[in-house]
């Protein structure tokens, strides 16, 4: 999407250099390499229990690296808190949209906009509506009641309220019909217009592959083929054993 971006003089937006990270004394990831420039979308696929979902948690600081290298934009970031992290621009949209569902659309984003000072509430939510109009249909309507995928644009929205330069996005179409899905995309795909660099995580490719400069497969804890979509097929039919990737 943004590959017109790129400059191999300039620092990656993001690169992690043979990441471990384990929960407890269980290794997850053992050893992932990885390079998104700027401004392009990168989608992290594979099979269930790969390691994707963590390596996104290594990323937004949550669970720091037992070996390797985490950069973001030339910052070596190893170890740094969520919250110095969203402020050099890394917002993550997790599984399951984590939105309040007993707030109302609005109160969402007013919750949001707590975090910035710089724009009005007003401001946040004339953007918010205008991405994605369905919130503004429902802006009074509690969040719990919406459709999932209505939640999933909300939560989107709620990420772009700090204007983040990398965003994560952890299984995106997680439970919702392809139309709906095909619909989030092409707003993953105008962020990345607007120069916003992702990282997407999705279990099933093909929804997500339309909209990717380059794509990685994770299996057993490592990125283990890199490409650009259009070279991943056969890579990503033996990764899933000719299943779930079509
Ligand atoms: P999925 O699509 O199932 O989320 P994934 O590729 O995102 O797959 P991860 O969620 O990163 O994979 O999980 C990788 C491995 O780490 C799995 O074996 C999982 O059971 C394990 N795991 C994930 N989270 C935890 C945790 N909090 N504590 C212990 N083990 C975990």
């Amino acid at each position: 999407m943004g590959r017109s971006t790129v400059d191999d003089d300039v620092a990656p937006a993001l690169e992690l250099r043979g990441v471990r990270a384990a929960y407890g004394r269980i290794e997850v990831l053992r050893g992932v390499d990885l390079v998104v420039p700027h401004g392009c979308v990168f989608a992290l696929l594979g099979p269930n229990g790969g390691g994707k979902t963590t390596t996104l948690n290594v990323i937004n600081g949550r669970l720091p690296p037992t070996q390797g290298c985490v950069h973001i934009g030339g910052v070596h970031v190893n170890g740094a808190s969520t919250a110095r992290l969203a402020r050099a621009g890394v917002c993550s949209v997790p599984e399951g949209r984590g939105v309040f569902p007993n707030l109302t659309v609005d109160e969402n984003l007013l919750l949001a906009t707590y975090s910035t000072d710089e724009r009005s509430a007003d401001e946040i939510r004339a953007r918010a509506f205008a991405r994605f109009p369905r919130l503004g249909e429902r802006r009074n309507q509690v969040a719990g009641t919406l459709s999932g995928g209505e939640q999933q644009m909300l939560a989107m929205a709620r990420a772009l309220t700090v204007d983040p330069s990398l965003l994560l996005l952890d299984e995106l179409s997680m439970g919702l019909a392809p139309v709906i899905v095909e619909g989030l995309y092409e707003a993953v795909a105008d962020l990345a217009r607007e120069g916003i660099t992702i990282l997407l995580v999705e279990q099933f490719a093909r929804m997500a592959l339309p909209v990717a400069d380059y794509a990685g497969i994770m299996v057993h804890g490592r990125i283990a083929v890199v490409g650009e979509p259009g070279d991943l097929a056969g890579d990503l039919d033996a990764a899933y054993l000719g299943g779930s990737a079509a």
